[in-house]
C-alpha cells in the first residue's frame, strides 16, 4: 500500500513557452494540437484547474495536474473608483508576499478612440532601484515575480472581462527581471494565449540598457517607456540612487537603437517634482537632450506617497514645464490620473494594505 500523498506539485504550467508546452506532448507521445488546447484552456479561458479542460482525455489531465498545478493567487484586497472603472486587486503570491495589479477601463470619448481597458502588471515584489519618489523603492526589494506570477494578475481581469493594453509599470522594475517579462509578453501576443496586440504592450524601465538591448533583440515589438525624471546626469543620480553606471546620453541612445530595431516610438516617463526638476529651465535643457529623436514625454504629476519632503507641482508648473517643451518641438502630454481615491498610482495599494492591517492590529 502507498502511504505516502502526492505532494500539491508547484511547477506552474505558465511557467513553460509555448514551444515548452509542444515539447512536453511530443515526449509525452501526444498529437501536437494539445499544446494549442492547453494553452487555450489556460490564457483565453482563463482555467484554473486541468479539470476543467473537457475536451483533454482524462489520463493526460491527470498526468498534467500530476506535474503543474494551474492555480491563480488568492484575492486579499479589492477597490475601486472612478465609477468602478478602476479596480484594483492584492494578490496573494504565498510566503508573504502580496502583489498588486489595477485595471483602467477608458470610455471611448473621442470618435477615433477605441474603447481600451488596460491592465497595469508588477513584475518584481519590491524594487531594488530605490528610486527616491517610489512607494515601491522605499519598500524595497523582496524577489522577482515568475512569468506566470506576471501573467496571474492579466488573467486576474480576463476572467470577469476584455482587457485591450497591458502595461508593465506595477511594482518592480521589469528589465531587472527580464526574462519573466519576455516570457509573459509572449503568452500576452501569443495567437493560442490571449492574442494581444504587441502594440497594445509597453514595458516601463527606470533605464536598464542590457535589458532594453535584449528586449530590441527579441523583437517582440512593444511600446517601451524610459523613466528618465531628469534632464542631466547629476539631478537623475539624486532621484534614481542606482542610476550609476547609466547616464541620459546612454538612455537616448539606447531609445534611438530601440526605435530601429523595432519601429516603434519611445516615451520618456518624467515624474514632476516641484521645485526639483520642473522649472521651465530643466524643460528647455531635457528638450535639447531629446533633439531629433523620434521621441514623446509622458509627464506624471508625482503622486504623495511616503516619499519625505517631496511634493507635486501646482496645475500651472505642470503646464508651464508642458508647453516648454512642445515650445521646443517636443512631444509632451499629462498622464491622465486615474482611481487617485484609491492611491491607484502603481506601488501604492500594498503600502496602503499593510498600514490598515496595523490598525486593526493596534
Ligand atoms: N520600474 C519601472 C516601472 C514601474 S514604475 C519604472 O520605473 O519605469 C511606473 C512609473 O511610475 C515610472 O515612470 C515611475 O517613475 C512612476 N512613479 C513611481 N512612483 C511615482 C510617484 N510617487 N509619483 C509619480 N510617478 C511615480
Ligand atoms: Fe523601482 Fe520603478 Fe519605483 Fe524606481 S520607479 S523604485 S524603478 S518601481
Amino acid at each position: 500500500m502507498d502511504l505516502v500523498t502526492p505532494a500539491t506539485p508547484t511547477r506552474h504550467l505558465l511557467d513553460l513557452s509555448f514551444d515548452d508546452l509542444e515539447t512536453l506532448f511530443s515526449e509525452w507521445g501526444e498529437p501536437r494540437y494539445r499544446a494549442r488546447q492547453v494553452a487555450h484552456w489556460s490564457l483565453k479561458r482563463g482555467a484554473v484547474s486541468f479539470e476543467q479542460m473537457s475536451d483533454l482525455p482524462a489520463p493526460l489531465r491527470e498526468r498534467l495536474a500530476t506535474e503543474f498545478t494551474l492555480a491563480a493567487p488568492a484575492v486579499l484586497a479589492t477597490t475601486t473608483a472612478d465609477d468602478g472603472s478602476t479596480v484594483k486587486a492584492l494578490l496573494d503570491l504565498g510566503g508573504g508576499v502580496a502583489v498588486e495589479t489595477v485595471r483602467m477601463d477608458y470610455d471611448a470619448d473621442a470618435p477615433h478612440e477605441r474603447e481600451r481597458s488596460t491592465v497595469c502588471v508588477s513584475t518584481q515584489a519590491g524594487c531594488a532601484m530605490g528610486c527616491v519618489f517610489c512607494a515601491t523603492g522605499q519598500q524595497g526589494f523582496t524577489r522577482n515575480l515568475t512569468p506566470a506570477e506576471i501573467l496571474a494578475q492579466v488573467l486576474h481581469f480576463t476572467r470577469s472581462g476584455r482587457v485591450t493594453n497591458v502595461v508593465f509599470m506595477g511594482m518592480g522594475e521589469p528589465l531587472a527581471n527580464t526574462a519573466a517579462t519576455i516570457a509573459a509578453v509572449r503568452w500576452l501576443v501569443h495567437p493560442d494565449g490571449l492574442d494581444m496586440r504587441a502594440r497594445g504592450i509597453t514595458v516601463s524601465t527606470v533605464g536598464l540598457r542590457a535589458g532594453i538591448r535584449r528586449l530590441a533583440a527579441e523583437r517582440v515589438q512593444v511600446g517601451l517607456t524610459i523613466s528618465l525624471h531628469a534632464p542631466n546626469d547629476e539631478l537623475r543620480r539624486r532621484l534614481i540612487p542606482t542610476a550609476g553606471g547609466t547616464s541620459v546620453d546612454d538612455l537616448v541612445e539606447a531609445a534611438r537603437e530601440y526605435i530601429s530595431a523595432n519601429g516603434r516610438r519611445v516615451t520618456f516617463a518624467y515624474a514632476l517634482l516641484d521645485g526639483v526638476n520642473d522649472s521651465e529651465e530643466q524643460a528647455r535643457e531635457l528638450a535639447a537632450r531629446l533633439r531629433g529623436l523620434q521621441a514623446h514625454v509622458n509627464l506624471i504629476p508625482y503622486n504623495p506617497t511616503a516619499g519625505a519632503g517631496l511634493r507635486r507641482p501646482s496645475r500651472e508648473r505642470v503646464r508651464a514645464f508642458q508647453r516648454a517643451l512642445q515650445g521646443e518641438g517636443i512631444n509632451a502630454t499629462v498622464r491622465v490620473e486615474r482611481g487617485v481615491e484609491i492611491a491607484a498610482a502603481c506601488g501604492q495599494l500594498r503600502t496602503d494594505y499593510a498600514r490598515r492591517e496595523l490598525l486593526t492590529l493596534v
